[in-house]
């Protein structure tokens, strides 16, 4: 469902993307890792059109891009909009709207963006709110969620836009250990029905046991792109010696 072609991207002078390819089939579940600037957050970014690639092209659900400034299929706003509404992104820190409460942070883009009429909205996010466990924290405020409940939110509220494609970017390195586990377990039940998925994480563990497949991250390149065997019999040193440092 996602084909990407030799995606560039620099921040100056800095390149970050090297000419970066990759096919994503539907249910595929790909975990991404690599060294602190190896350029996995830039990249996710460039998926969902929050950067900007320099080059490259994309081709996603009927979207076909080419980021050469020139080309005749630059993205225009409109399709920029039309990839963000199928491409649902989580981040780090949670980032709910504090001034809203639990369900108003689930039904706001459904309403505004997709349409939907106001009662099934709030039908759809209470069904996915009991699903994470939070139907009783659905008139509470973010401030009053623990950071765990915070980030299973902030998930579903991006399944609530039903999107064919979910990115997630180290979405447990800021919470606290014991937290970590309620999210990564969110994380496999999506993968199990099918979603498909790109996943930056430390966490070598749900790379391991989750993903059908892994993506190590080097200095703007994709050094290595195999099944989560190649964390246990890595293919270049590199890869191996970033195992080393972060187990
Ligand atoms: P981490 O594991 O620390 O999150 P990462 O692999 O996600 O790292 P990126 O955030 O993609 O790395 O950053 C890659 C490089 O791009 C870094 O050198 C960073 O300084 C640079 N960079 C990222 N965003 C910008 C920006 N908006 N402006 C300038 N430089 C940027
Ligand atoms: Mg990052």
């Amino acid at each position: 469902i996602l084909a990407l072609r030799d995606i560039h991207k620099s921040f100056g002078e800095t390149q970050v993307l090297k000419g970066i390819s990759l096919n994503v089939t539907a249910g595929e579940v790909v975990s991404i890792i690599g060294a602190s600037g190896s350029g996995k957050s830039t990249f996710l970014r460039s998926i969902n059109g929050l950067e900007m690639p320099q080059s490259g092209f994309l081709d996603f659900e009927g979207l076909s891009f080419d980021y050469h400034p020139e080309s005749r299929f630059f993205p225009t706003a409109t399709q920029l909009q039309a990839l963000r509404k199928k491409v649902g992104m989580v981040f780090q820190s949670y980032n709910l709207w504090p001034h809203m409460t639990v369900l108003q942070n689930v039904i706001h883009a459904p309403i505004k963006l997709l349409k939907i009429p106001r009662a099934q909205a709030i039908e759809e996010a209470e069904a996915l709110l009991s699903r994470i466990g939070l139907y009783e924290k659905r008139q509470s405020y973010p401030a009053r969620l623990s950071g765990g409940q915070q980030q299973r939110v902030a998930i579903a509220r991006a399944l609530a836009m039903k999107p064919s494609l979910m990115l997630f970017d180290e979405v447990t390195s800021a919470l606290d250990p014991e937290l970590v586990h309620e999210v990564l377990v969110l994380m496999a039940s999506l993968a199990r029905e099918g979603m498909t998925m790109l996943v930056v994480t430390h966490e070598i563990a749900f790379a391991r046991d989750v993903s059908s497949r892994v993506l190590f991250f080097d200095k703007g390149v994709i050094a290595e792109d195999g099944p989560p065997e190649i964390l246990r019999n890595p293919q270049s040193d590199r890869l191996r010696q970033f195992l080393h440092r972060i187990l």
